[in-house]
């Protein structure tokens, strides 16, 4: 039996072939991402108002995530432990930190600055290894700051060129952030791909974020620039933004490459500025030239304390960082599990439950199976290592078929029922080798003439005989098995069917055959 893999439910499936993003002979891709993350806290950064996805707009407001005059910010403690969270998932130093105001001008933004962290940010000098062990994507900080609000342009295209009207929901405005920006040490789209890839199970592994680049909750831009194979410049780059899934981030950096080698090689050169990836063209089109630095005036907030965590808050966080996917992966390999079915489990986050089933004498491979295959569901958690292992057991050693092991898999998702109660719920239990072997015996008796024709065609004769009697034997297990079948309503398992046929046929004595 040939499972179907199943889909992945945070997995983008595989993408274009890495030798169509490949660059021309000569040239080397250098990509740094910016990845804004949302934190999952209760509450927005500075103020009270509920941090809640989907809710009617402008309903999470107050006056202070409003900018309102006399409104003074308090920061969200639950937002930096999950900000410290994320630096020591990533490997990096925890440093005494300041909010700094970021001034500029957008609509949604109702204060005309952005509370960030500048040049004191909570976590710098960080590292990402990617699954394939073999490269170390640097991270140079992540920062707190806060969301703006959402502009969405009324419309037929839902761009602001051809808009009758802009809205604006003040509900995201306030909602934390933590901004994640690496190296520029990224040297091909897969890997561009994977570094985000893995930061997103981090993220949900640690608890800090759902990480869904399609709700927005994670957003990625990727600084793209090209050099010679083998030099070290930095040449101007681009920073693609509005990059909503894997895919658009691999098709937007290998688009933007080709474009700045084109430049190149007419003897021009690209200009800096921020160009907006096209998820439908997989293109990327120029914004607005990009500012430096010095051009938003950033200066401490003087409505917000500095932020000093101490060598115990430090330690504690140390404390509550569980295992990280990779450190996870390597277990479940180590234990003789694929590295593609390891990826699925941890990615499904049923490591635990893989673990304590095989810790509870279950098989390994065929409890991977059964988790891989038949556990893509949501409603698995009621579901203990003990009890699965039970219900391995029973399908390893032959009591269940693997058809049965699934329908009470299905059904363990709801109850807590033992598989064995639940087998006997359905009848399998029931269907053990004395049953079936009555049953067969009856139905031997009721059809003399087919069990005749079954017993001939396996009696050993002339070779010349051979194939039409294999033939014939064929059709006629069918038709025993049939009988079976109809008469358990499908309990039976077909393989044990099959080979009591064959033993009844030989132990027939063969002058009745004949
Ligand atoms: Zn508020
Ligand atoms: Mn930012």
């Amino acid at each position: 039996m040939t499972p179907e893999q199943p889909p992945s439910e945070t997995q983008e499936p595989a993408q274009e072939s890495s030798q169509e993003s490949a660059l021309p002979e000569g040239w080397e891709l250098v990509v740094g991402l910016e990845v804004h993350v949302e934190l999952a806290t209760k509450t927005k950064l500075f103020c009270g108002c509920a941090n809640r996805f989907g809710d009617e707009p402008n309903t999470n407001i107050c006056p202070t995530c409003l900018g309102l005059p006399g409104s003074l910010p308090v920061v969200n403690a639950t937002a930096v432990e999950y900000a410290m969270l994320i630096g020591r998932a990533l490997n990096c130093d925890i440093n005494p930190s300041v909010f700094a105001r970021k001034n500029y001008f957008y609509p949604d933004m109702p204060k005309n600055y952005q509370i960030s962290q500048y040049d004191q940010p909570t976590n710098t000098n960080g590292h990402l290894q990617l699954p394939d062990t073999q490269t170390t994507i640097g991270i140079e900080r992540a920062h707190i700051e806060e969301d703006t609000g959402k502009t969405s342009h009324a419309g037929t295209s839902g761009r602001i060129h051809d808009a009758s009207a802009a809205l604006i929901d003040y509900n995201r405005a306030g909602v934390p952030l933590v901004e994640i920006v690496t190296r520029p040490d990224i040297r091909s789209a897969d890997q561009a791909q994977a570094f985000v890839r893995e930061l997103q199970a981090i993220l949900i592994a640690i608890g800090v974020s759902d990480a869904r680049m399609e709700q927005g909750s994670m957003r990625v831009d990727a600084n793209v620039s090209v050099r010679p194979t083998g030099s070290d410049e930095l040449r101007t780059r681009c920073e693609i933004k509005n990059v909503n899934s894997l895919r658009s981030l691999r098709r937007s950096v290998v688009f933007e490459a080709l474009r700045h080698i084109d430049l190149y090689n007419n003897n021009e050169a690209p200009r800096q500025e921020t160009r907006h990836a096209d998820e439908e063209t997989g293109r990327t089109t120029a914004g607005r030239s990009k500012e430096e630095a010095d051009d938003y005036r950033y200066f401490a907030d003087p409505d917000l304390i500095n932020l000093n965590p101490s060598d115990a808050v430090i330690k504690a966080i140390d404390d509550t960082l569980p295992p990280l996917p990779a450190q996870r992966r390597h277990q479940l390999t180590k234990a003789g599990i694929t590295p593609d079915q390891a990826d699925i489990v941890v990615d499904r986050n049923q490591d635990d439950l893989l673990i304590k089933a095989v810790t509870a004498g279950a098989n390994a491979e065929l409890t991977t199976t059964r988790i891989v295959n038949d556990l893509a569901v949501d409603d698995w958690h009621c579901i203990t290592g003990e009890r699965l292992a039970e219900l391995i057991n029973l399908e390893h050693t032959g009591t269940l078929s693997a058809t049965q092991a699934k329908q009470v898999l299905a059904q363990m998702c709801q109850n807590d029922q033992t598989p064995q109660e639940i087998a006997a719920e359905l009848g399998f239990e029931a269907m053990e080798s004395d049953e079936l072997d009555t049953l067969l015996d009856q139905i031997i008796a009721e059809n003399p003439a087919e069990w005749q024709r079954f017993v001939t065609a396996n009696a050993s004769n002339t070779p010349a005989e051979d194939e039409k009697k294999g033939e014939d034997a064929k059709k006629l297990v069918g038709f025993f098995t049939g009988q079976i079948m109809r008469q358990t309503k499908g309990r039976a398992d077909g393989a044990k069917v099959n080979q009591l046929l064959i033993q009844k046929a030989r132990s027939t004595p063969t002058e009745i055959a004949r």
